[in-house]
Parts: C-alpha cells; sequence; structure tokens
C-alpha cells in the first residue's frame, strides 16, 4: 500500500497564472518589475481595501520576512531596542527583530485565538516601561488564520503609543468585523510562500497607510538609489523586490482567492463534523461572530485524559503511518533555543497549546478521496 502523501498545505493554481508568466516572456519583463508587479499589488490592494474605509498602499516584496524586516526599519527599530512579539508563531516573525540588533520580548497567547494575550501585552509594557525601556513595536500575528483581539490589542497600542505591525502571512481573506486582516495596523505584512493560501512560489507584501511610505519601502527595497544617473546611495538598501516573474503567478492566484479560502474553510468544518463524535479533541473555531478565519491550516487540541490516552503525538505518528502529514503547532519563540536568553511575559497557554494541539491536512485542493482517507485515518486512530 504506497499511497500518495497527504500533504497540510501545498500550492492550489488557478489555471490563470501561466497567462501572466508568458506575457512577462512575451514582452521581456523577466526583472524585478514590470506589469504584472504593479498589476498584482493592486489586486491586493483592492482585495484588502476595495469595501472598507480604511486606505493603503501595497508593496510587492521577495518575502514576507523581507516586509517584517523593513516595517521594523520603517519604524525605527534599532540596535538595543526591544519589540514585542507574540511567542506562538513561525520564526519568521520573530528573527526581523535580530536583524535588527534588537531584542525581542515575548508574549503568552490567549486561549480562544491562539494569539497576542491582551493581560500579557499589557504586563510586558508596563514591566519594560518600569525598567526604563519603552518597546519600539508590537508584533501581532493572525495564526492560522484566525484573526487576533484587534480591538483590545489596538486600544493597548494606543494607550502606551506603541505601533503596531500586524503579521498576516496566514490570514489573506480573514476578517475583524467585517474588514480584511492586513488594514489593522500602522503596517501589516503577507506572505506567498508555497504552503500559505495563496502563492507566488515565493514571495510577500508590505502593505502600509500611505502611498509616500509604499514609497520609500519600495526605495528600501531596491537598494536606496538616489535619483542620480551614478548611484549615488545616501542610506542602506535592500534587494527585496518581487520578481515580475512570480508576481505574474500572483495576479492568476488573486482570480481565485475567495475560493481558496471558502475551501480551506470546508476542511475546517469538516474536522468539526469529524470531531464531533470524538470525545477530549478540541477543533478552534472563532469565539464569536466578530472573528472570520480563512482556516489557513485547522487546529485541533487533544486532552488525553479524555481520548483514552491518545495524545497528539500517538495521533501524528498514526496518520504519518497512513502517509497522512501533520504537524505540532508552531514551537513557541521563548521555548526555542536560539531565543533562550529573550525576556517571555506569560503563564503556560502557549506551552500547554504547543503540548496539545495538532495541525490538520488543510488545503483547497484536497480530493474527496483525499478527505475519506483523512476522515477513515483519524477514526481508526480513536477506535483503537
Ligand atoms: C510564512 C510566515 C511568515 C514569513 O513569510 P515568508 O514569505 O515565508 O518569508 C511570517 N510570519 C508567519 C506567521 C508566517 O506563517
Amino acid at each position: 500500500m504506497n499511497k500518495d502523501k497527504i500533504w497540510l498545505s501545498s500550492p492550489h493554481m488557478g489555471g490563470n497564472e501561466q497567462k501572466f508568466v508568458n506575457e512577462a516572456f512575451k514582452e521581456n519583463w523577466v526583472a524585478p518589475l514590470g506589469p504584472n508587479v504593479n498589476g498584482f499589488e493592486e489586486d491586493i490592494r483592492k482585495y484588502l481595501f476595495s469595501d472598507s474605509s480604511r486606505e493603503g498602499a501595497v508593496a510587492a516584496l521577495s518575502s514576507g520576512t523581507a516586509a517584517l524586516h523593513l516595517a521594523l526599519i520603517m519604524l525605527g527599530v534599532n540596535t538595543g531596542d526591544e519589540v514585542l512579539c507574540q511567542s506562538m508563531t513561525f520564526a519568521a516573525s520573530a528573527n526581523p527583530i535580530a536583524y535588527l540588533g534588537a531584542t525581542p520580548v515575548f508574549i503568552d497567547s490567549e486561549e480562544d485565538t491562539l494569539n497576542l494575550c491582551p493581560d500579557q501585552l499589557r504586563k510586558a509594557i508596563e514591566d519594560r516601561v518600569s525598567k526604563g525601556k519603552k518597546p519600539k513595536a508590537i508584533i501581532a500575528v493572525h495564526l492560522y488564520g484566525m484573526p487576533y483581539n484587534v480591538d483590545e490589542i489596538n486600544r493597548i497600542a494606543r494607550e502606551f503609543e506603541i505601533p503596531v505591525v500586524e503579521d498576516a502571512a496566514e490570514a489573506l481573506g480573514s476578517t475583524y468585523k467585517g474588514e480584511k486582516c492586513g488594514t489593522f495596523a500602522e503596517y501589516a505584512i503577507l506572505s506567498f510562500n508555497g504552503n500559505k493560501i495563496i502563492t507566488t512560489s515565493g514571495g510577500g507584501a508590505l502593505v502600509t497607510k500611505s502611498q509616500a511610505a509604499k514609497e520609500k519601502a519600495v526605495f528600501l527595497a531596491t537598494q536606496a538609489r538616489d535619483a542620480a544617473a551614478h548611484y549615488q546611495h545616501s542610506e542602506i538598501g535592500y534587494n527585496y523586490r518581487l520578481s515580475n516573474i512570480s508576481a505574474g503567478i500572483g495576479r492568476g492566484q488573486m482570480e481565485v482567492v475567495d475560493n481558496r479560502v471558502n475551501a480551506r474553510r470546508q476542511m475546517h468544518d469538516f474536522y468539526v463534523n469529524l470531531f464531533s463524535e470524538i470525545e477530549g479533541v478540541k477543533v478552534y473555531s472563532a469565539p464569536n461572530e466578530d472573528y472570520f478565519s480563512n482556516h489557513w491550516l485547522s487546529v485541533i487540541s487533544l486532552d488525553e485524559k479524555k481520548t483514552g490516552g491518545i495524545n497528539r503525538e500517538a495521533l501524528r505518528l498514526h496518520l504519518e503511518k497512513l502517509n497522512i502529514e501533520s504537524r505540532p503547532l508552531w514551537k513557541p519563540m521563548h521555548m526555542q533555543p536560539v531565543f533562550k536568553d529573550a525576556p517571555f511575559y506569560g503563564d503556560g497557554v502557549a506551552e500547554r497549546l504547543f503540548e496539545n494541539g495538532l495541525c490538520l491536512p488543510s488545503g483547497s485542493n484536497l480530493s474527496p478521496e483525499e478527505k475519506n482517507r483523512i476522515k477513515t485515518g483519524i477514526l481508526s486512530c480513536f477506535e483503537k
């Protein structure tokens, strides 16, 4: 029995990607600029802002990580500064803090959304301020597509006058109180890596509040060239722009983004259904109607006292034998060897989630047969 692997999340082309890529070849726009880059930026801007009272601009970049790096640079983060960051996240949320010689200060999650705990955030800010150092920024993540508590986090950020960087890498298409994730903060970032909700094969974007901020980001992303024919530089620059070929893939993907969100949400419903009969397994879902998740990945947690001893590792290994991929939640940053010296404010929520949580196959391209294999595979683990 050598069944094909079922992946957690794999690329899912819509059909028109190649058309945009072919146009780029035909016009010889094989460069990190061109009509696809401009078109893709405009597609994303419209998607995020067209039915919103807010305004913004979008800079297409080579990765979500690059976008975070530029956001922190534009906020003036420097050597010796401190930046607050959700602990339960992918390392890419925190690495750019270290690129700048600043110190990450990690914050625990709340159980409802898995995201920044407002109480721990407030505690951390008050403590850092009392130690004489006001944090330069707050990196808040919409993990697995679930929006963070936007109102509470914004209230705290305003009260202490600390800007928020919104990590919406996993949350394209998610909304909070009807507004799209990626529009809530001074800067937001998106990712189009291969495993995300849409992909450009690799890429990202920085969402800014103004056209001027976007232009500054593009300036930094193209080696910070002053307006002179002879390559003059007054600032350190980066090579972070998105390729016109990749952007062509992105334009095709933006035509199907809503289908992709619907399909992921259907996978979540599939798991809600499947586990409704199984004692001791919780499927993470929106805490109330303010939250609309794209459910980039469906997340469960297992209480082995109620599942008859089946914990997340038992289920993961069981599925692995059936060639079905599943994964523990992101290992919190304050538990990572590389960040072991960074301060952390929390009381065990992220540790517990990491211990008991599992991400299940969630791709928008899973066939009915594959869903059936997943269902049978999961049920057979709990019937033992
Ligand atoms: C994927 C991801 C990023 C980084 O995006 P890349 O495009 O891979 O650099 C940042 N934050 C989170 C939460 C992510 O999942």
